[in-house]
């Protein structure tokens, strides 16, 4: 491809992305389609010859589209919102564009810089303490990782790295491996599924803990535990807790777990992934209360802050945990400005990194602070709009507080009208949610995802839940 087609092609992808956009809301929210069902529609090899770019975008609509689940349709109400924006798209094509790998300041300098002044305004929105600030004259700092399941992961392994060199500094004798066997990690039983894989993946004892009613996880539950396991001469290192679950957005009291973490020792990891961009408005940090105490905490853009993914925000307080932690420094690594400024290969698992604080940078300057409060702030006006609606229907009830843009509700009554209910909703095709299981109770989950949602967009949801509900009834009740 020539300059001139790029110039041309480019200009109808735009057109193409902004008319799927524009009209999004008037595709069938659930793909269509069989597994496998591309191998029927494009050939085994790769064409020898190149091909017109024009025919290769007429595919899109007739092999792509039909496979596709549309998460920024206004009816796709699953897991939790994607972010996406036209300036973050925008953001990610010049990324592309400009292809640099900035795994060190040297490789290029505005790479680098951007994210250090992208993470701190981010860091300053949702009112972090100034520790977390590379403005700070700590070692504290942000860094975009691409997942909050690497975090969480890197973030125990700087954990263990550290509890290892406390004890063999008292203990020569003890072996790295014998004192890991020792180790063990907390978590709730409301944490996402990546926390007890890291402790998988880094060959750590991870128990899940108890919750309260409200599915919080308090100081009490982790005293006990800390307690018993320490009789049992185990030695508890690190704890993930979670400001915002995967399953009902439930907050975990930072308040109470932070001291007794500080008073033994063990390493405060926050996973905000959804909720942290709701800090951006000042009303709903009392669910951060206690912040203070975390080491390490991390939330996702590329979840409610209108960023695509990937783009993962970490901060953590003292980050010659993670430098000194995992350097390894060939010579084709360094150079001569060293030290003056963060190398974020050191900060993450990977060598490469791409030019993520692009995206960022364009979003947040685009929208505002004020933009993205009133986007989080409609969200969870229409999420309290939607659980009106259920609870005035009086069929329904909500098994959770809806604090945010997540309604948990299911039908009154046996577990299996709500699977029905799920079934009969997922066969329409006109909306999308998913269900999910806490403590034996099965429930179904609608998030608002995305941007343009409105009030009516919402409605429409609600009759789609209605019409299915008529339905599972009379089956049920003939
Ligand atoms: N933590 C929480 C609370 C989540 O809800 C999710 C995903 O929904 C994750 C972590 C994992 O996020 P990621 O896909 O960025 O790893």
């Amino acid at each position: 491809m020539d300059v001139n087609e790029f110039r041309k092609y480019g200009r109808e992808m735009v057109d193409y992305i902004a008319d799927y956009i524009e009209n999004i809301r008037e595709r069938t929210v659930v793909h269509g389609v069989q597994p496998g069902y591309m191998k029927e529609l494009l050939p085994d090899e790769a064409p020898q010859k190149g091909e017109n770019f024009s025919d290769i975008m007429k595919d899109i609509e007739k092999i792509i589209m039909p496979g596709i689940t549309h998460w920024h349709s206004p009816n796709f109400h699953g897991y939790f919102a994607a972010g996406n924006s036209f300036p973050s798209i925008l953001g990610d094509m010049l990324s592309d564009a400009i292809g640099c790998i900035g795994f060190s300041w040297a490789t290029s300098p505005a790479c680098t810089e951007l994210e250090v002044i992208t993470t701190d305004w981010l860091g300053r929105m949702i009112g972090l303490p100034k520790e977390f600030l590379h403005s700070d004259h700590g070692p504290g700092g942000g860094v975009i990782q691409s997942t909050a399941s690497e975090t969480v992961f890197l973030c125990m392994l700087a954990a263990r790295n550290k509890i290892v060199n406390q004890i063999k500094a008292k203990n020569p004798h003890m072996d790295e491996m014998e004192i890991i066997a020792k180790l063990v990690g907390y978590t709730s039983d409301q944490a996402n599924s990546s926390v007890p894989r890291s402790g998988m993946l880094g060959a750590v004892r991870m128990v899940k803990l108890q919750t309260d009613n409200t599915f919080s996880l308090n100081g009490v539950t982790l005293r006990e535990a800390i307690e018993e396991d320490k009789k049992n001469g185990f030695i508890p290192f690190f704890l993930c807790a979670s400001l915002g679950t995967t399953g009902t957005c439930a907050f975990d009291d930072l308040e109470t777990l932070g001291p007794i973490c500080k008073e033994h020792g063990i390493w405060l990891h926050v996973d905000a992934a959804y909720a942290g961009s709701a800090f951006v408005c000042p009303e709903f940090r009392k669910y951060m209360k206690g912040i203070e105490y975390a080491e390490t905490l991390s939330t996702n853009p590329h979840k409610w802050m209108l960023i695509a993914f990937d783009c993962s925000v970490m901060w953590i307080k003292n980050s010659s945990y993670l430098v000194d932690a995992f350097n390894v420094d060939p010579i084709y690594l360094r150079h001569e400005n060293e030290g003056r400024v963060p190398d974020y290969r050191h900060w993450q698992i990977p060598l490469g990194r791409r030019f993520r604080s692009l995206k960022l940078w364009f979003t947040l300057r685009a929208y505002g602070v004020e933009g993205i409060q009133q986007y989080i702030r409609r969200h969870c006006e229409l999420a309290k709009e939607f659980e009106r609606l259920i609870l005035d229907d009086g069929r329904f009830e909500v098994v959770a507080e809806t604090v945010m843009g997540l309604v948990c509700f299911k039908l009154k009554g046996d577990t299996i009208l709500s699977e029905k209910l799920l079934e009969e909703i997922m066969a329409t095709g006109k909306i999308y949610i998913i269900p999910a299981i806490v403590r034996d109770l099965y429930f179904l989950r609608l998030a608002i995802c995305a941007e343009r949602t409105t009030s009516e967009d919402i409605r429409r949801s609600f009759e789609v839940i209605k019409r299915a509900t008529d339905r599972v009834m009379s089956m049920h009740f003939v």
